[in-house]
C-alpha cells in the first residue's frame, strides 16, 4: 500500500472515530428535560421548601436509587427554590424517578404550584422571576453539556399526560424559545470559533 492511501485509510479511521463517539455522546446522554413543579406552597412552616425536604418525601415513596455507591431518594436531579438557588438532586448520571415516561430525561423541578385552580391558595402561583432567571442559567449549562434541541424540553404533563404538572400557568412556550435561541448561540459560537483559528 502506497504512502498516500495509508494516509487516506488513516484519516479515514480517524474521522468515522470521531463521528461515533460523537453520536455515542448524544446516545447515552439523557433523551432530553422535563419540568415539574413541587405543587407544593414555596415555604413551609416557615422554611422554604429545598432538596432536601423533597428528599424526604420521596424517601417515603420509595424513589431511591443507589448510584455511585451512594443513595439518592429524590427523584429530579434539579431543584430552583423560589428564591432562585438551584439545588441538586440525584446526579445527572443516575436515571431519574420523577415521571413514568420520562424517567430517561432529566428532571428539573419548580418549587410551587403553577395551576390555575391552585391560586390563592398556595404561593407562588407563578415561577418567580429568580426561578425564572435560574432556569435559563440551568439549561444555558445543559444545553452546551448536552447539545439538546428545544424539541427535547418536555413539561410533566406531555409526558405521562395523567397529571397537570407542572401547571398551566408553567410558560413552556417561553422556555422553549430559550433553548432555540441558546442552541442557534451555541451553533454560531462554534462556527465563528472554528474560523478564528484559521
Ligand atoms: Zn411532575
Amino acid at each position: 500500500m502506497g504512502v498516500k492511501r495509508l494516509a487516506l485509510l488513516l484519516v479515514l479511521v480517524f474521522c468515522t472515530w470521531v463521528l461515533h463517539e460523537r453520536s455515542s455522546h448524544r446516545r447515552h446522554g439523557p433523551r432530553g428535560i422535563v419540568i415539574h413543579h413541587t405543587a407544593s406552597p414555596g415555604k413551609l412552616h416557615g422554611e422554604l421548601v429545598s432538596a432536601s425536604m423533597i428528599d424526604e418525601w420521596h424517601t417515603r415513596r420509595g424513589f431511591h436509587k443507589e448510584y455511585n455507591g451512594k443513595v439518592y431518594h429524590i427523584g429530579y436531579h434539579y431543584v430552583i427554590r423560589i428564591d432562585g438557588v438551584i439545588e441538586r438532586g440525584r446526579p445527572e448520571g443516575c436515571r431519574g424517578a420523577h415521571a413514568t415516561k420520562g424517567n430517561d430525561c432529566l428532571g428539573i423541578c419548580l418549587v410551587g404550584n403553577f395551576t390555575r385552580r391552585a391560586r390563592g391558595l398556595t404561593f407562588p402561583s407563578r415561577p418567580t422571576p429568580q426561578q425564572m432567571a435560574a432556569l435559563h442559567h440551568l439549561l444555558e449549562v445543559l444545553v452546551d453539556r448536552y447539545r439538546f434541541r428545544s424539541a427535547q424540553i418536555h413539561t410533566h404533563r406531555e409526558v405521562d399526560g395523567d397529571t397537570a404538572c407542572p401547571g398551566d400557568r408553567f410558560p413552556i412556550a417561553q422556555v422553549r424559545k430559550w433553548v432555540k435561541d441558546l442552541d442557534g448561540n451555541r451553533r454560531l459560537a462554534s462556527i465563528f470559533g472554528r474560523s478564528s483559528r484559521h
